[in-house]
């Protein structure tokens, strides 16, 4: 299909699906053929104006309906999600490229959210304290905030987005949803699914575009909050530019996570355990272990066994049911392009390949986004595989004398998203767990990414704001506080019953 054929993405507002008019597109592909499966309107400040606009005239009668009203629509969004868990999840697929179930686990960790949001009722109580002074009691309670934004990035077509959305509206806010543009289809199907739950019109908005539709929401003066995920740069000027329009902001970065193998570590469950941290999703997660440190003689003993299970793994089309293989395609030919240079320039670097998905060919999907899974030994800092994220099916292993240097060499890295320790020693575990510089840390997990009742808590620049996303910080970071205290003449005086 050429762009021009393509179903173009429309904007949803009012309770009602709008095409814009004369906008220019962004295609959207199947990374698994290459090939153009829809086309995303490039938005603006017009497109904004309207969606804020219907997000905002939504919002007092929204955060006027009481919470267990309010989740009730989550409830019934739950079980149509569950409904259509299997066709949504062959939608996540097609336009990311991961594989079925990577798809799966996309879309599951997403539907905890919801079900963690359906607890609002009890997660929204404040707090109350009698007799503050004599006949003087305070009390504290959760408003939510207005119309709140959240911008999304492409590698969790579910999961990103409804890490925002169920938390903000179980809160009363009403939503302006920015998908990425590269995968926006998803959470259209999402969007009409919590149309038909009830979602009164204009609680949940979409709009599509990037930097110019971004900036146009970060300038807003009726968007209250923005939730950003993406990669670092954008998320760090998100937070300069949101909060310098007075916003509240909350911005996710990009990642470079460490996976620290001790000489003692359980082989074969560790071997196990990189090989799905590093290649899992095609290695585009935030949460991928893609830099292993291994320490002492620990390289010896584990990377032969890993070598050999990576160059096992079957890369290929993720778009047939039936047919799954262990890794599909990365985003666009432009990534594969990019993370391709980058092994080239680690090699050059000094660096050993022991598996090589460069030249990787799949017979069945020729024009397919397709990078094999490469394994990269005796990196060093100064390799230019160390100086940005790779976001890719790559996994770069360093040495290490002994744990001491190891967390210094993670800890020299500037992001601090999750980090994770194979060992069977627990002094070595918590020297590292207490140590490391990273707010996610796995021990004996490769990929320690928290459910929805936990915060998505990455440090340095990982994360830019004050309350990361999900669990109890994301319900604070969707509300705000109104403190009341009040005294009753008359009532304490020990009068009124009496006359
Ligand atoms: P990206 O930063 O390119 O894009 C993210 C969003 O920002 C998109 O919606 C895009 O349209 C918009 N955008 C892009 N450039 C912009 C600009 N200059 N100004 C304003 N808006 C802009 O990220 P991506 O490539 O879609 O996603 C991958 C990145 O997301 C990786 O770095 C990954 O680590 C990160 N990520 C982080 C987390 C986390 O929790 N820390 C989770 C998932 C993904």
């Amino acid at each position: 299909m050429s762009q021009s054929q393509a179903p173009i993405c429309p904007l949803y507002y009012n309770g009602k699906w709008v095409t814009p008019a004369g906008k220019s597109g962004s295609s959207v592909f199947n990374p698994s053929r290459g090939s153009v499966i829809a086309s995303v309107p490039m938005c603006g400040a017009a497109e904004v104006d309207l969606v804020v606009a219907s997000a905002k005239a939504a919002f007092p009668d929204w955060r006027d309906t009481p919470p267990n009203e309010r989740t009730q629509v989550l409830f019934r969004a739950k079980s149509l999600l569950e409904d259509a868990f299997e066709e949504l999840c062959l939608g996540i697929a097609t336009e990311h490229g991961k594989t079925l179930s990577e798809s799966r686990g996309d879309l599951r960790r997403g539907i905890e959210v919801v079900e963690y949001a359906c607890g609002i009722p009890t997660l929204l109580m404040g707090e109350s304290l009698e007799n503050i002074a004599r006949g003087i009691d305070c009390h504290t309670d959760r408003h939510p905030l207005g119309v709140v934004a959240g911008i999304c990035p492409f590698n969790f077509p579910a999961l990103v987005p409804m890490w925002m959305w169920p938390i903000a509206i179980a809160c009363g806010n009403t939503f302006v949803l920015k998908p990425s543009e590269k995968v926006p289809l998803t959470m259209q199907r999402v969007v009409a699914l919590l149309e038909k739950a009830g979602l009164p019109p204009g609680v949940m908005n979409i709009v599509h575009g990037g930097r110019e539709c971004v900036d146009a929401i970060l300038e807003h003066p009726d968007v209250k909050a923005i939730s950003f995920v993406g990669s670092t740069p954008v998320a760090r000027e998100i937070h300069r530019k949101g909060t310098s329009h007075g916003k509240r902001v909350q911005a996710a970065g990009g990642a470079k996570n460490f996976i620290i193998l001790m000489p003692d570590a359980d082989v074969d469950r560790t071997v196990e355990a990189v090989k799905d941290g590093a290649f899992g999703c095609a290695g585009e997660r935030c949460m991928a272990g893609s830099t292993a440190v291994a320490v002492g003689d620990a390289g010896e003993r584990l990377l032969p066994a890993l070598a050999d299970r990576v160059k096992a793994m079957k890369t290929g089309p993720t778009d047939v049911r039936e047919s799954q293989p262990d890794m599909g395609a990365v985003i666009s030919a432009e990534h594969k392009a990019r993370v391709s240079g980058l092994i080239d320039a680690g090699e050059r670097g000094g660096a050993k390949v022991l598996a090589d998905g460069r030249q990787t060919k799949v017979a069945d999907a020729p024009d397919g986004f397709f990078l094999g899974p490469t394994l990269i030994d005796h990196v060093d800092e100064t390799n230019a595989l160390m100086e940005s994220e790779v976001f890719g099916p790559v996994l770069a292993v360093m040495r290490a004398k002994n744990l001491e240097d190891a967390i210094a060499t993670a800890n020299r890295q500037a992001f601090g998203n999750g980090a994770a320790i194979f060992t069977n020693s627990g002094k070595a575990a918590r020297e590292f767990r207490r140590n490391v510089s990273a707010g996610m840390v796995g021990i004996n997990v490769g990929v320690p990414a928290p459910l929805a009742y936990f915060p998505f808590s990455g440090w340095n620049d990982s994360f830019f704001g004050d309350l990361h996303i999900q669990g109890k910080e994301g319900v604070e970071f969707y509300t705000q506080r109104k403190t009341t205290t009040t005294r009753w003449f008359g009532y304490g005086d020990g009068e009124i019953w009496a006359k």
